[in-house]
């Protein structure tokens, strides 16, 4: 087995399983790392996705990845620690040690939100406060919602908002000193100077920024806020390596669960036809004929 040459996905969540879910079913050896630290990890559930709407996170990733591993995807769980270019592609290293030898790579790790230091917002994201109103507005229809202005766009993201509530009010960040509810939810928020502002949720406008390294690691250009430069395909400055999902699509592009996982498909399928093309290592089935 070990002639055949293997590609690594870098990160589980909705574009790498889906990358790694096109790839083994197109007959690649297929190794996906992940550290479990996937965005949506703190939300009970996502929805906009078709057939999965209102799902939570963590049973999506249980089924994609048991779906894998029926194509005999071997799923490492901890963290790519390094990656970079090598003859034949890309050395990954993994812990413990391991280091394996990839002809193609799929960059799929994700972006970060880097909250803004306000009492109780952290204990709070993705319960009731959230960043994205297609994610999370419907559960807040009618009702009153602040804006809380931490990165460009936060006036954007009010008059988004109003489509789904008239009852919106934008703060800075600055200005807020707690989020205050029972539990994980909140009922006000309290600045400052003392006012306090009724609330059912808070939509925050943060910085967002890609998660790892491991792109310009392996010599892709990336863009000055770190995001991975790809064509429509995913294809990197690299010619091993592709990219998908949030860490390829930098503002204003949306970042959706179902946006991802097609990103996955989508970098998959290039990455196939480049070893088809005798770009790469071909896969399997085209050398031994097996499976
Ligand atoms: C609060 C909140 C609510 C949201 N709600 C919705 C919603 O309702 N609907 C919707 O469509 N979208 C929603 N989103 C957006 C959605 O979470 C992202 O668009 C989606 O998760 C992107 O998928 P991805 O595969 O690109 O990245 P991720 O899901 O973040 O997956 C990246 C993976 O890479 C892994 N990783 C990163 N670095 C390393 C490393 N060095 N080594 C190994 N593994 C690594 C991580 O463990 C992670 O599993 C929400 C986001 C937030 C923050």
């Amino acid at each position: 087995m070990h002639d055949i040459p293997l590609t690594v996905v870098f990160g589980a969540g909705a574009a790498g399983s889906t990358a790694a879910l096109v790839l083994a079913r197109a007959r690649h050896r297929v190794l996906v790392v992940d550290d479990r630290t996937y965005r949506n990890r703190v939300v009970a559930e996502f929805h906009g996705f078709p057939t999965r709407d209102a799902t939570a996170p963590a049973r999506f990733l249980h089924d994609a990845h048991d779906e894998l591993r029926r194509y005999g995807v071997e799923i490492v769980h901890g963290p790519v620690v390094d990656a970079v270019p090598s003859d034949t592609g890309a050395r990954v290293v993994l812990t413990h040690g391991r280091t394996v030898e990839a002809a193609g790579v799929i960059v799929a790790t994700g972006v970060r939100d880097e909250l803004p230091p306000i009492a109780g917002l952290a204990e709070r994201w993705g319960r009731s406060a959230f960043n994205c109103p297609f994610c999370d507005g419907w559960e807040h229809r009618d009702r009153p919602v602040v804006v809380i202005d931490a990165a460009p766009g936060a006036d954007e993201l009010a008059v988004l908002l109003g489509s789904w509530t008239r009852h919106v009010r934008t703060v800075r960040a600055d200005d807020v000193s707690s989020l205050q509810g029972p539990g994980r939810s909140i009922e006000r928020v309290v600045l400052h100077d003392g006012r306090t502002i009724p609330a059912a949720a808070v939509f925050v406008k943060a910085p967002v920024s890609p998660r790892s390294d491991l792109a310009r690691r392996l010599g892709c250009v990336l863009d000055h806020d770190g995001y991975v430069l790809t064509d429509s395909q995913g294809r990197t400055s690299n010619r091993h390596v592709w990219a998908a999902g949030d860490v390829r699509r930098s503002p204003p592009q949306p970042h959706q669960v179902v946006l991802a996982a097609a990103d996955g498909s989508t970098a998959a399928i290039s990455l196939h036809k480049a070893s088809v093309a005798g770009d790469l290592g071909t896969p399997c089935g085209m050398v031994e004929g097996l499976r």
